[in-house]
């Protein structure tokens, strides 16, 4: 596997493996790999001749007060898993390359851009409307990256739902000539999604964890057998999170196609939590068939 730590050497060899006629596809992370990522990566050989992964721990989708300082950077760990998965490049840029040091202040660590990928509508509910900011930050380096690296293909997590959605919205309307395709949430036997965030929990927490899919799991047969009553269900399943230990931040049944509330006609839809165990927000989602 290559290493490139800039944008220009990184263009340059992609320059020529597409003058080869290979196909790219794109996994972006933030690191800290576990067996999802490598899933991500599994497909994506699948797809394409070329994977590239980025590893980059983007300041500007962390609020004040978040685990950015924190957040595990095992890049030298991260490089063997991903040599082993067989990738093709490793692109783990310098926060200079992706944040000129001219660039005006702001976020997390100081760095911000003028310009800024904002999708409105999908940004400020459900995790955006307790995180502000985050998928601004989460919208502009993606935008960045599919810009840098260009790939045919980039592949997404669907335990990232809401993300995932705001990164379909703006590759179609700003045109980007990529296809995004979302994985399917890779978990631990017991049910748990996997996480980078996941090593916070201590053990106690890391036995309540699970119930979050298993609330969510019950929701959607409930709802798959019928049930109409979404905003009584809803409150039973943050009453079984509160039960677990959880600090339930929303828990909500939604349009899968809109991420709105779901009205009781429609067909597909997502059931979307987030919920703080200890001082760890968690996430999951499941998705419910109504017809
Ligand atoms: P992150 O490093 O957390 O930013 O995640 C990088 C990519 O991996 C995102 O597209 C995530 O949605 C995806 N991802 C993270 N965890 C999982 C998982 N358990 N299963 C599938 N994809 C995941």
């Amino acid at each position: 596997m290559e290493l490139f730590q800039q944008i220009a050497p990184l263009r340059e060899r992609l320059r020529e493996l597409r003058r080869q006629g290979k196909s790219v596809a794109f996994v972006p992370t933030m690191g800290n790999l576990h067996q999802g990522h490598l899933e991500l990566v599994r497909q994506a050989q699948q797809v394409a001749d070329i994977v590239v992964v980025s590893i980059y721990v983007n300041p500007t989708q962390f609020g004040e007060g978040e685990d950015f300082e924190e957040y595990p950077r095992t890049l030298e760990r991260d490089r063997v898993k991903l040599d082993e998965s067989g990738a093709t490049i490793l692109f783990a840029p310098t926060d200079a390359e992706i944040y000129p040091p001219d660039s005006h202040s702001g976020g997390a660590a100081g760095r911000s851009l003028l310009t800024q990928v904002v999708v409105p509508g999908l940004s400020d509910i459900l995790c955006g409307a307790s995180r502000p900011g985050h998928f601004t930050g989460v919208a502009t380096v993606v935008t960045k990256l599919l810009n840098i690296v260009q790939p045919d293909i980039a592949l997404f997590g669907e335990k990232d739902f809401q993300q995932l959605m705001v990164i379909r919205r703006l590759v179609e309307e700003l045109n980007l000539p990529v296809r995004v395709v979302g994985v399917p949430t890779w978990r631990e036997e017991d049910g748990l999604a996997m996480s980078s965030r996941n090593g916070y929990l201590t053990p106690e927490q890391r036995r309540q964890a699970p119930t979050l899919y298993h609330t969510l799991q019950w929701i959607c047969r409930q709802l798959e057998a019928g049930s109409k009553d979404f905003s009584r269900i809803e409150a039973q399943g943050e009453e079984r999170l509160r039960e677990a230990g959880f600090s339930p931040d929303y828990l909500s049944v939604r349009d899968a196609a809109t991420l709105q509330p779901a009205k009781p006609e429609v067909g597909l839809v997502v059931v979307v939590a987030a919920a703080v165990l200890g001082s760890t927000r968690l996430i999951d989602n499941c998705v419910a068939n109504l017809r």
